[in-house]
């Protein structure tokens, strides 16, 4: 146990947000550089190192939490990282970009703030790039065994490392133009800067994966063929179909989902725009949705220089504690002040969309809205609650319903889908076509990337075991999830 009283001496600290007024002027990541160092050996002090440690439970990926904990107190960084990299293949994502499950399944968060385990977790991997503890880990022999992996978002690079670690030679194809997938081009640089994709890319290419951008499966090359000069195939190609508004003036012009609104952003990050073509600037900008995509639309809209920035969510406003349903140590639904959200804009509960209207040259100007309540389980629409508001860029983001269908990837391999319209698959991550296996969002639905690393470590050991008969390759996550998680 790291430090026996220091649940009881040390309160919960974070890492410190630079000044809304300084980083809305810049890309770069909320955070104040170094800011964690100073304080984050003492908070890795306050796990209790519990006899069952529930935040393994909540951690999809199972990381070893109480044992990192310990080495981050005692900073020994080297045999801290060990036993991150143990079971996270990427945790500079996670410890970024993750909602922290394990911090809700927390014991201490029973009654009292929960140890930072998500601020723990980035700083003993920042320090290990630091310190050039991170290096190429090679095979040490090939098995002549081929495997190409579809998308390379988390969960197909995890997929591809894993396998490539194992001696498999693996491919990874990807339709962008750059490595990453919701990485790259749905989160914006402010919540991850990009150079944390890059440098693990580079890692990648040294232990042996090869990547190939700009090859759509399905439309560039068939998946049929594909399968054919594989020994095994890993779809990891997210669930990127978004759901749309279809309500009165959606034609106009200024609509967009919010996968047509970050990426561009991202693109005049990495310098291959100067300016988006869909920006914010000037404009009052209405987001549908109320959950991630929302909020990086919002970040995005002040960034651009939004006049105005109204985030609208057709459920009521959560609670701020647990709800009598979500006890502990389940992940509750409660309520977030992102980053973005502390910048500015304006959040509306309980409203729907009815329509939009536009100027005569058909570019949208207002959205009418109306309040909805819950009634018999049914939203309904609250009568004389009709009212519009000014929307000049209007961005979509209120999910997504599942795997591309459109580009004949599902279709050429001929996999199942389940009744969500996610490939389906067994307790090994395969699908219906034997060689063939999904990881991620694809076979999930739109989910974390927590869950997508988890689930690209799980679908590489049954790939391994599909090609050898058996696999030391480690697997977080069986045919049942785990109960506790998101
Ligand atoms: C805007 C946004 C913000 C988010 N923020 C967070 C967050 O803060 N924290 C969090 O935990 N989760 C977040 N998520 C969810 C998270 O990003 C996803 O759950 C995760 O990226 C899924 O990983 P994946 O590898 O399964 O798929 P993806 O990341 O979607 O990657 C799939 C890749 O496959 C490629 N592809 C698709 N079809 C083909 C094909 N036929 N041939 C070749 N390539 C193909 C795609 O181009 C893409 O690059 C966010 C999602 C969005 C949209
Ligand atoms: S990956 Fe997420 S759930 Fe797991 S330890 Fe890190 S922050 Fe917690």
């Amino acid at each position: 146990m790291a430090d026996p009283r220091g649940f009881l001496n040390t309160d919960r600290e974070v890492a410190q947000s630079r000044p809304v007024e300084e980083r809305v002027k810049d890309w770069n990541e909320v955070y104040v550089p170094g800011s964690l160092l100073p304080i984050v050996s003492k908070q890795a002090g306050r796990c209790m190192d519990c006899g069952i440690p529930f935040c393994h439970q909540g951690c999809p990926l199972g990381n070893l939490i109480p044992e990192w904990n310990d080495f981050a107190y005692r900073e020994d960084w080297v045999a801290a990282i060990e036993r991150l990299h143990a079971t996270n293949n990427f945790p500079e994502f996670t410890g970024r970009l993750c909602p922290a499950p394990c911090e809700s399944a927390c014991v201490l968060g029973i009654n009292q703030p929960p140890v930072t385990i998500k601020n723990v977790e980035v700083t003993i991997i920042d320090k290990a790039w630091d310190a050039g503890h991170v290096t190429p880990q090679p095979p040490d022999r090939l098995s002549g065994k081929t495997v190409a992996v579809i998308g390379s978002g988390p969960a197909g690079l995890a997929a591809a490392q894993q396998l490539t670690r194992a001696g498999h030679t693996v491919a990874v194809y990807e339709r962008a133009d750059r490595l990453g997938g919701l990485l790259r081009y749905g989160i914006p640089e402010f919540k991850m800067e990009k150079r944390h994709i890059n440098r693990r890319i580079e890692q990648m290419r040294a232990e042996g994966t090869k990547f190939r951008t700009e090859v759509e499966i399905g439309r560039d090359i068939d998946a049929k063929k594909l399968r054919k000069r594989h020994d095994a195939v890993v779809i990891a190609a997210g669930a990127t179909t978004a759901r749309d508004l279809p309500v009165p003036g959606r034609e106009l012009n200024g609509i967009h989902q919010a996968m047509e609104y970050l990426p561009l952003s991202n693109k005049v990050q990495e310098g291959d725009l100067t300016v988006s073509p869909i920006t914010a600037e000037g404009k009052h900008v209405v987001v549908i949705g109320g959950g991630d995509t929302g909020a990086d639309c919002v970040g995005t809209a002040h960034r651009q220089g939004a006049a105005s920035v109204t985030q609208l969510e057709i459920m009521p406003k959560p609670g701020e504690e647990r709800a009598p349903h979500q006890p502990w140590p389940t992940f509750p639904m409660l309520y977030k002040v992102t980053s973005a959200h502390e910048e500015g804009g304006e959040r509306v509960y309980s409203v729907n969309t009815t329509h939009f209207e536009g100027d005569e040259d058909g570019n949208v100007q207002w959205l009418h809205l109306v309040e909805v309540e819950m009634a018999d389980g049914k939203l309904e629409q609250k009568p004389g609650t009709e009212r519009k508001i000014p929307a000049q860029l209007v961005t979509l983001a209120m999910g997504f319903t599942g795997v591309d269908r459109e580009n004949g990837l599902v279709e050429q391999f001929g996999v199942e889908l389940d009744e969500r319209g996610n490939i389906a698959r067994d307790g090994n991550y395969a699908t219906s076509v034997p060689g063939v296996f999904v990881a991620g969002d694809a076979g999930r639905g739109q989910s974390l990337i927590v869950w997508a690393i988890a689930e690209g470590r799980s679908a590489a050991k049954g790939v391994d075991r599909h090609l050898m008969g058996a696999s030391a390759l480690p697997s977080p996550i069986g045919p049942n999830d785990r109960a506790l998680a998101v």
